[in-house]
């Protein structure tokens, strides 16, 4: 899963195609250990575990249409790249193995036509046409090179260089990942009923391996006097929507207090601050002191682990949020990248000051469904920097990141430096918690506990 995400996060940073994507995806991939030429190196055990994965992805990314349009273009990507690395050899190799028969011609017929083949194929010198294998291939396979004119056509067959066939390849990989993650999904209710597998795939398409914020070493240092500042600065714009939220209505329903509550709680809010902070609020709408004592006190000692189980909650990942429990009408929380209609969106992020250029770029990913890349944007509009330097995946991680970087702490890395798990690099205070990483899958099942205290309105 984090080398899928690292595939997103360059794809829709550089051109796949340019020699940086390729360094930088490859600079990536070794840094996970993930098994990229395991092919090349004919490494039966690392071909094993990335059949194994790739399988356990297909069943967790099966499960909604947004799912497995997400999995099928990282996968593609992915497959994009690890082909062009084969060599002729391997990637012949692989043809033979996945049955792609596709013939190759003769040099004596290759040399009758080479004025044709060099005319037809852009890109092509006379030498590369004598130095390249020419297949010849069906023009069904052949539609993408055939309706971009890039390939010779002669009684109805398109005779395509080595160079060229990742795009049938790709293609045929496309048709048949499509129609296996439909395939799968048609037989997730037989999975849904194996108690032991569906807990484990339904939290593997939002799972999230950074740390858990749960502990930090700030705890006590924020006062609540600097939350008004802080959430304009230092929140990302699902905090700062639900902090405008609960000051405007002095109320916030059970989603948004937990989303809202336990993000505090990470930043640094001891229990007494967020008892203080939570009454402060709600008693200057409908609520009364004594209300409020009997009503939201104990969720918020539970939620600190003081009351029921003393189970010490984690903050939400994105992924979670972005994920699970979509907002309803009157609802504040979730993932405004994700849940908001785009023209609200805009008007949001117009308030907010990013450049409309900023905005056309964020409501781009937006509609490519990188919601989290559509964030970092924000970080990098809303601090004016111009390359955030760590791939976001919790917000607790974005205000930590803020906070650095506006004291000071932290030089802007113009450099991605570990896409994708990044969580688990940079400050001391992350990697004090890397030992408390989470996949969220326990303490999943533990808030389901917590959102009952949570649940009144
Ligand atoms: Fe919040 Fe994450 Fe969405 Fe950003 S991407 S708004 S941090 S949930």
């Amino acid at each position: 899963l984090p080398v899928l995400k690292v595939v997103e996060n360059l794809g829709v940073s550089y051109v796949r195609s340019a020699d940086t994507y390729k360094n930088k995806l490859e600079q990536e991939l070794r840094k996970l250990k993930f098994p990229y030429k395991a092919l090349a190196e004919d490494d039966y055990d690392a071909r094993r575990k990335d059949h194994i994965s790739h399988f356990i992805l297909r069943l967790a990314y099966c499960q909604s249409e947004e799912l497995r349009r997400w999995f099928l273009q990282q996968e593609m990507d992915l497959f994009r790249y690890r082909f062009n690395e084969l060599t002729d050899n391997l990637r012949q190799k692989f043809l033979d193995h996945v049955n792609l028969q596709f013939e190759a011609i003769s040099e004596d017929l290759k040399n009758e036509w080479a004025n044709d083949l060099c005319a037809s194929t852009p890109g092509l010198s006379m030498i590369k046409v004598k130095e390249q294998m020419f297949y010849k291939v069906g023009l069904a396979d052949a539609v993408e090179l055939f309706r971009a004119r890039r390939v010779f056509i002669k009684d109805g067959f398109a005779y395509v260089p080595l160079k060229d066939i990742d795009a049938i390849v790709l293609n045929n990989y496309r048709t048949k990942l499509s129609k296996a993650l439909a395939l799968t999904a048609r037989s997730l209710p037989s999975i849904q009923s194996d108690e032991r597998l569906q807990p484990l795939l339904n939290h593997l398409s939002h799972s999230y391996v950074g740390p858990d914020y749960s502990v930090q070493k700030n705890t006590g240092k924020i006062s609540l006097e600097q939350i008004d500042a802080l959430a304009v600065k230092s929140f990302p714009l699902c905090m700062r929507q639900l902090h405008k939220a609960l000051r405007e209505n002095h109320h916030l329903r059970h989603g948004g207090r937990m989303q809202y509550g336990l993000f505090l709680k990470g930043i640094g809010l001891t229990l007494e601050q967020a008892l203080e902070f939570w009454k402060k609020e709600f008693i200057r709408g409908k609520v009364d002191a004594d209300k409020f004592d009997k009503g939201y006190a104990y969720s918020i000692r539970h939620s600190y682990g003081k009351e029921g189980k003393r189970t010490d909650y984690t903050p939400y990942s994105c992924m979670k949020i972005i994920m699970s429990n979509p907002p309803s009408q009157g609802d504040y929380h979730g993932c405004p990248f994700r849940h908001c209609d785009p023209e609200l969106l805009k008007q949001k992020l117009q308030l907010y000051k990013v450049p409309l250029s900023g905005i056309n770029q964020i409501l781009e990913l937006v509609k490519g469904m990188h919601y989290q890349l559509a964030c970092q944007k924000y970080f990098e509009f809303t601090h004016d920097i111009e390359d955030i330097g760590f791939s976001l995946n919790h917000p607790n991680q974005y205000f930590a990141e803020s906070q650095r970087f506006l004291s000071g702490g932290r030089e802007v890395k113009k450099e991605p430096t570990h896409l994708g798990n990044s969580q688990q690099k940079s400050t001391g205070q992350e990697s004090s918690n890397s030992t408390s990483t989470s996949s969220n899958t326990a303490t999943d099942a533990e808030l389901e506990g917590l959102e009952e205290y949570f649940a009144e309105d």
